[in-house]
């Protein structure tokens, strides 16, 4: 959890600073969204498997930073869109329309 954590880190600092650069391109914000907001999720679901059955209840907080994490899944720019630009930079195809 904490190498996944970092990893994201490191990745958004690398982003920002392309940004500074001005090399930035949309489907290298994709990359990072796509990718931060997975692995987060997935740390969420890790620490909460950890409490067992007490990581469900309002106990912990970590079924609530489930929850947040999997309306950012969705909003700016959803999980399968952000799939589909990263398809299309590598192909070059568009598979939506
Ligand atoms: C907590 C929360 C806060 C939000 N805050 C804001 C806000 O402040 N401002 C704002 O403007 N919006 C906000 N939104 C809206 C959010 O941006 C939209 O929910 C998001 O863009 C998806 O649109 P939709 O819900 O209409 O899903 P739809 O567009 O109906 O998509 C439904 C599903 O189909 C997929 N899909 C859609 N189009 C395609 C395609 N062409 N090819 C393949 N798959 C496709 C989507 O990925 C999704 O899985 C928020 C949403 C949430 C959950």
């Amino acid at each position: 959890m904490m190498v996944a954590v970092n990893r994201g880190l490191l990745l958004a600092l690398h982003l920002g600073r392309m940004k500074d650069a001005g090399t930035l391109t949309p489907q290298h914000i994709s990359l990072g969204k796509f990718d931060n907001v997975r692995n987060a999720l997935e740390v969420a679901r890790t620490a909460r498997s950890i409490l067992g059955a007490n990581g469900i209840t309002l106990e912990y907080p970590v079924f609530r930073h489930m929850a947040n994490l999997e309306t950012v899944y969705t909003y700016e720019g959803t999980n399968e869109i952000h799939t589909l630009i990263l398809g299309e930079a590598l192909t070059g195809i568009p598979a939506f329309t």
